[in-house]
């Protein structure tokens, strides 16, 4: 089944005692006891809740794995999912991250014991020369945000998986309509489900799956245990935007292809991160990898000041540090998505003031083009 048809019919789209074709919204916290022996299927919404299992079994069967689980937001299941490690384990993170996630690495995990070594993952031999005896995880995130470098997965899960370690991959970008980590050899993929997957900038969601049942019973006791589970509301909410996935991340990508290709053509651009691009470094890999390259990239200008110029100029794009819904969406990375990263950090990386992050909306190509344009001839 392509996924086109499994995003509308994942086997479980209709509603088993009604027949509803939307998911009924049990806003419910207990499930009540027919007497005080007989548990049933249900019985805390924070331990469980049936429009949640819908959600969960839905991201499961769309990712490829065996066990969905749906958090308040990408920070809280990023979160739960270091929460497989404990003290004094070491744990290797791509240090090109998404900006919130090097700050719960960074200042929040060293807290409690963990020993966070951030590396280049796009290298092959970095990974293989930083794992320890000690080394317990891996956190991967590819294409990268907002740089889009590329990790090889299958590569870097194949190594990870001769020293035991648990690989884990942020697959907010791609969404699983583009890229299925966990049939490369991930072990656990989570999202920000707020980005593509909701898809029009109502709520804040975050999922993991896995299809290791080992790794799944942990997640469900962490869940259970930290409560930072997605409301059944919002879960309706991700799985209405779910449904017009393919159709949102196909007119995207193609106008964020269109857009790379014609900022490539201006004099003002310094240069274009697309991975569709001839000239990016990691095309073929992550071709290799993904059936596309989505709809965000990354451009730089002149300078710092041109950039402020350039962002302030545009009409249509929101100016936010969010990315993957309906509107456009621009970004001074350095400051906003990822400005909790260190000078020292960012400068390693590559993420300047010069740096404009874009995420391509469903505005017509020829609007944002002749938008960008005018912001472009504005500086
Ligand atoms: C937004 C984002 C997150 C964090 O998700 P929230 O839903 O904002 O908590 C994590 N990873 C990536 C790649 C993101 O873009």
């Amino acid at each position: 089944m392509g996924m086109g048809t499994k995003l509308i019919h994942p086997g479980n789209e209709v509603d088993e005692t009604t027949g509803a074709v939307s998911a009924p919204i049990y806003q419910s916290v207990i499930f009540a006891q027919k007497d005080l022996d007989t548990v049933g299927q249900w019985e805390y919404t924070r331990s469980g809740n049936p429009t949640r299992a819908t959600l969960e079994e839905t991201v499961a069967i769309l990712e490829g794995g065996k066990y969905g689980f749906a958090f308040a937001s990408g920070m809280a299941a990023i979160m739960a999912a270091f929460c497989l490690f404990s003290a004094g384990d070491h744990i290797l993170v791509a240090r090109d991250i998404y900006g919130g996630t090097f700050r719960l690495v960074t200042r929040l995990l060293p807290r409690f014991g963990f020993e966070i070594e951030l590396i280049d993952t796009i290298d092959l031999e970095n990974v293989r020369r930083a794992i320890r005896p000690e080394t317990r995880g891996l956190y991967l995130e590819t294409p990268s945000n907002p740089l889009l470098k590329v990790t090889d997965l299958r590569a870097v899960t194949a190594l990870a998986h001769e020293h035991d370690i648990i690989t884990i991959a942020d697959n907010t970008l791609m969404t699983p309509y583009l890229q299925r980590p966990l049939e490369l050899g991930v072990d656990a993929v989570v999202h920000s489900a707020t980005k593509y997957l909701s898809g029009h900038s109502d709520c804040l969601a975050g999922v993991i799956v896995t299809g290791s049942q080992h790794l799944a019973s942990e997640i469900r006791f962490v869940q259970n245990s930290i409560g930072a589970v997605l409301a059944p509301h919002e879960c309706w909410l991700i799985m209405r935007g779910i449904k017009t996935l393919k159709v949102r991340m196909e007119q995207q990508q193609n106008t964020a292809g269109r857009i790379a290709e014609w900022l490539s053509t201006r004099p003002e651009i310094g240069a274009v991160y697309y991975p569709a691009l001839q000239n990016h470094h990691g095309r073929s890999l992550h071709l290799s990898q993904a059936g596309g390259a989505g709809g965000v990239l990354s451009f730089r200008l002149a300078d710092e000041e041109s950039a402020h110029r350039f962002i302030d100029g545009l009409h249509l794009p929101a100016i936010g540090s969010s990315l993957g819904a309906v509107e456009s969406i621009v970004t001074l990375p350095s400051t906003m998505s990822h400005g909790s990263l260190t000078g020292e950090m960012r400068q390693t990386l590559g993420i300047s003031r010069d740096l404009v992050r874009l995420s391509i909306g469903l505005e017509d190509f020829d609007d944002l083009r002749d938008d960008l344009e005018q912001a472009l001839n504005g500086i």
